[in-house]
């Protein structure tokens, strides 16, 4: 910590915001707006961090689009649920401040500003169980946006996850996704209409390999990012913040490496850490999550390496949550630089998540994040779940797409690459010879896999519920009955692949408040610094409330920080 003057400025702004992602743009937008001079900057040489590669997501209770879409909601539902869901773990000042802001922020983004969202009515709420959840509308889809409002500009912004591309090339928003991934009405169609979008796209296709018809987070960041330039708010690229520096016990500023230098940069008005959490931080893994743990299992900006929490930390910042995340199973494939997350093959009917003796551990349905904890909490010695493996047989292979392949019907075995034929996807003709090949018990197995046959048959698993909620059956596949989410595992050849506990960021970080200013361990705020996105210990607590429960937290409490920041 520098608790001095630096004998000159480099340069002065009011609000200097340290990241580029959704929330840090919104940071920007609202100080801008209220008159400040704000800066953004960014430590890759790419904007958009996890953000850009995101779903794009936001959850936001209560928020305007519903109310047009006639669904119904009010901050009591709101409450009842998140109160209900985080169960004691979050402040109540913050829930209400998330609660009641989130909605507004939207609108406000809505009205000034380039974003355009869209309500997914069916997206229903990760606990349908829950009081005061919805069957859908909570969770918001970005609309389609032109890259080529951006410019050059666009070739500077952080990739889509190729997770959430067609062919690791094309877009689809959240809805075709489903649409497609789930084979619903009409999947064909719609799958010709986007490839072809992409193909005959022939001007663009001279300038640049990426789609330009930008969706999901490429699509958020798109539009948060014109509005940005629209105003003149800068952003600085492969500059990071290294140091905060304090005068008077108020944060005045930082030290920012850009290029080989280091720079002071003053802000007068406050210091809004928005850096992304530890994600790409091994030792910081290693430290606070559980174990085993392994930067390879993240599908997050792997430039998010802890740098806020530990300069929140210099400071005598207090920090909350450091062992949880946005956890999910992921799949790691050969040759991507990104773990992807089993978001959706973990639901399909005709597959099957075992453990080291074959036995199943989790509702494969369930959140995400759920299937992660079911996967600590049951890795023990005598039942080793870490890998876990995602077993299945033809007809899902043929059927639905899996990780990075395409449904067997699209791309046969054989024309897998080399890689995943040799070592990624385990096959064999019978349920005993692939239970040899991924070291699980065969008789376990064998067993796991009777009983399921038998679940599809009845459409009840009476083991763990599966496809019993609205949110089990979103990724199901209405055309099986009597359970969506269950299928026989009957026809050879059998798969699987493995399954780690990965996460789509960290989410414990430096302890706020309800105005997203950084508190100390004695519980009074560090006065000019605040901090949002995955630096900070979640207003979600360790749940994942619905699609988009990271992302609207982040934009959310960017807007309460700059507001808090630039009082009118
Ligand atoms: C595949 C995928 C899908 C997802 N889908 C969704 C979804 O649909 N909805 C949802 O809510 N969430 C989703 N998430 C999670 C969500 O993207 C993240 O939780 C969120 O983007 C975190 O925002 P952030 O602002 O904290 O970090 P980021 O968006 O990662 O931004 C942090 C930025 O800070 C930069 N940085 C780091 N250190 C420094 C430094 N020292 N100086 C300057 N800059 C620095 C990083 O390079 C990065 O660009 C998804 C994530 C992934 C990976």
């Amino acid at each position: 910590m520098t608790d001095g003057n630096p004998k000159a400025w480099d340069h002065t702004v009011d609000v200097l915001i340290i990241g580029s992602g959704a929330g840090a743009m919104t940071a920007g937008i609202t100080a801008h707006d209220r008159g400040a001079k704000a800066l953004l900057i960014e430590k890759s040489d790419r904007y958009g961090g996890s953000s850009a590669m995101s779903g794009g997501g936001l959850w936001i209770p209560n928020n305007h689009l519903m109310k047009q879409a006639e669904i119904a909601d009010s901050p009591s539902d709101a409450w009842d649920y998140l109160s209900s869901v985080t169960d004691g773990a979050v402040s109540e000042e913050r829930l209400r401040a998330y609660i009641d802001t989130a909605p507004e922020m939207l609108k406000y983004l809505s009205n000034e500003t380039h974003l355009a969202m869209e309500t997914l009515p069916e997206y229903a709420d990760y606990y349908p169980r829950a009081p005061g959840s919805k069957p859908g509308g909570r969770a918001l889809d970005p609309k389609n946006f032109d890259a080529r409002k951006l410019g050059d500009d666009f070739l500077a912004m952080r990739d889509q996850n190729p997770q959430m591309l067609i062919m690791g090339r094309i877009f689809m928003t959240i809805f075709e996704a489903r649409t497609m991934l789930t084979q619903g009405p009409g999947w064909i169609r719609l799958m010709l209409k986007l490839s072809l979008r992409y193909i005959l796209d022939i001007p663009w296709r001279f300038r640049s390999k990426r789609d330009r018809n930008l969706a999901m987070g490429n699509a958020l960041i798109g539009m948060l990012r014109l509005s940005m330039l629209d105003r003149g708010i800068p952003l600085w690229l492969e500059t990071g913040a290294h140091e905060l520096l304090v005068e008077n016990g108020r944060v005045i500023g930082a030290l920012v490496e850009q290029k080989g230098r280091t720079l002071c940069v003053r802000a007068e008005k406050g210091v809004i850490l928005a850096a992304g959490g530890f994600e790409g931080n091994q030792e910081m893994r290693s430290k606070f999550l559980p174990s085993p743990t392994s930067a390879e299992w993240t599908c997050a900006n792997p430039n998010n390496t802890g740098d806020a929490i530990q300069m929140g930390l210099a400071l005598g910042a207090s920090i909350d949550m450091m062992e949880e995340a946005w956890w999910g199973p992921v799949t790691v494939v050969p040759g991507e630089p990104h773990a992807r997350m089993l978001v959706i093959e973990k639901s399909l009917p005709g597959g099957v998540m075992v453990n080291q003796n074959g036995e199943r551990f989790v509702n494969e349905a369930s959140t995400y994040t759920d299937v992660v904890n079911a996967m600590y909490a049951n890795d023990k010695p005598e039942s080793p779940c870490i890998p876990a493996y995602l077993v299945f047989d033809a007809t899902y292979r043929s059927k639905y797409p899996c990780g990075p392949m395409l449904p067997g019907s699209n791309q046969p075995d054989w024309a897998l690459p080399k890689a995943f034929r040799q070592g990624y996807l385990k096959k064999s003709d019978s349920l005993t010879g692939l239970a040899g090949q991924i070291g699980v018990d065969p008789a376990g197995l064998a067993g796991t896999v009777a009983k399921m046959n038998e679940y599809a048959r009845s459409g009840k698993d009476p083991d763990f519920l599966r496809g019993e909620t609205d949110f089990d059956r979103y990724y199901g596949d209405a055309n099986v009955k009597p359970n969506p989410c269950l299928a026989p595992i009957e026809k050879p050849p059998f798969y699987a692949i493995e399954a780690f506990p990965g996460e789509l960021g960290t989410k414990g970080g430096l302890k706020t408040d309800s105005r997203a200013r950084v508190l100390r361990e004695d519980g009074n705020e560090i006065p000019g610094l605040y901090a949002i996105g995955n630096c900070s210990a979640s207003v979600m607590g360790p749940t994942y409330p619905g699609a988009g429960a990271t992302l609207g937290p982040a934009t959310t409490f960017g807007y309460i920080a700059a507001r808090d920041a630039v009082p009118v």
